[in-house]
C-alpha cells in the first residue's frame, strides 16, 4: 500500500481531531521512505518515531532539521546507544540499569542531556521487552541511591497485547497508568501507551503520548 501525501495529511488531521490537546502524537515512520516523512512534516507533524538506530540516524541526517523531535521507540542495544544519543529527543524503551548507564555515559561524553522512558512489560506475550514490577522498583531504587548525571527519566512506556479483546487491552493500560501514578517521583511527564490499533483505549486510560504508525503511513 502506497499512501499518497494528501492521505497522510488527512489521516494526521483526523487523528488530531480525536486526540485531546495535551496528548502528544508521535508518528511512527519506521521502514517508511523519507518522502512520506516529508509529507508528515509538511502537515506540521514534528514528532517522529523510529525503532532502528541506523535508520533513525540516516533520516535525521537527511532532513538535518533541529525542529524535528526524533523518538527512539524500539528495543535499544547497548552497543547502539552511541549512535542514538546525538539525535534522540526521547528514548522510549529502556529496560535495564546497564542500558541507562550506557545512555548516561554517552550523553556525558557528548555533553548532552538525554530524556528516557522506562518500559514496563504489560502484555501477555512473552517476547515483548520490558521490566516487570519488581524490576522497575529495583531500578528506581538504584537510581535514588546512584543517580544519573546526564539522563532524565521522564516516565513509563508500555505495549499492550496484540489482541481484539479490548477488555484485556484496557486492563493492561490501566496497570501501566496505575504504576505511573504510584511510582511517579514528582517530575514524570510522560506515560507512553497506544498504537494504531489501541490508541483510543490508551487515551481513555490516561496515556499522555501515543505512537501511531500504520494508521498514518499505511501498512508496513
Ligand atoms: C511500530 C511501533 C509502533 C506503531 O505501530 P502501529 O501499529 O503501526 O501504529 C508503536 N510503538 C512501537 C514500540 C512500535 O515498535
Amino acid at each position: 500500500m502506497t499512501p499518497n501525501p494528501l492521505l497522510i495529511a488527512d489521516r494526521l488531521a483526523s487523528i488530531r481531531m480525536d486526540l485531546p490537546q495535551e496528548v502528544t502524537l508521535v508518528a511512527v515512520s519506521k521502514t517508511k521512505p523519507v518522502e512520506l516523512l516529508a509529507e508528515a512534516l509538511d502537515a506540521g507533524q514534528l514528532d517522529l518515531g523510529e525503532n532502528r538506530t541506523q535508520e533513525m540516524a540516516q533520516k535525521a541526517a537527511h532532513f538535518d532539521r533541529s525542529d524535528i523531535r526524533w523518538h527512539h521507540i524500539g528495543h535499544l542495544q547497548t552497543n547502539k546507544v552511541k549512535q542514538v544519543v546525538p539525535h534522540a529527543h526521547l528514548i522510549h524503551a529502556v529496560d535495564s540499569r546497564r542500558l541507562l548507564d550506557e545512555i548516561d555515559k554517552r550523553s556525558r561524553n557528548a555533553n548532552r542531556n538525554t530524556s528516557v522512558l522506562l518500559q514496563l512489560h504489560i502484555a501477555q506475550e512473552t517476547q515483548k521487552h520490558g521490566l516487570d514490577d519488581q524490576g522497575l522498583e529495583t531500578l528506581l531504587e538504584s537510581l535514588a541511591t546512584h543517580p544519573l548525571t546526564n539522563t532524565v527519566v521522564q516516565g513509563l512506556m508500555g505495549m499492550a497485547t496484540f489482541t481484539d479483546d479490548t477488555s484485556q487491552v484496557t486492563r493492561e493500560f490501566k496497570r501501566l497508568r496505575k504504576q505511573f501514578d504510584a511510582l511517579n517521583p514528582g517530575g514524570w511527564t510522560t506515560c507512553s501507551m497506544g498504537m494504531s490499533g489501541d490508541w483510543k483505549i490508551a487515551v481513555d486510560e490516561g496515556s499522555t503520548l501515543v505512537r501511531i504508525g500504520s494508521a498514518i503511513f499505511g501498512e508496513r
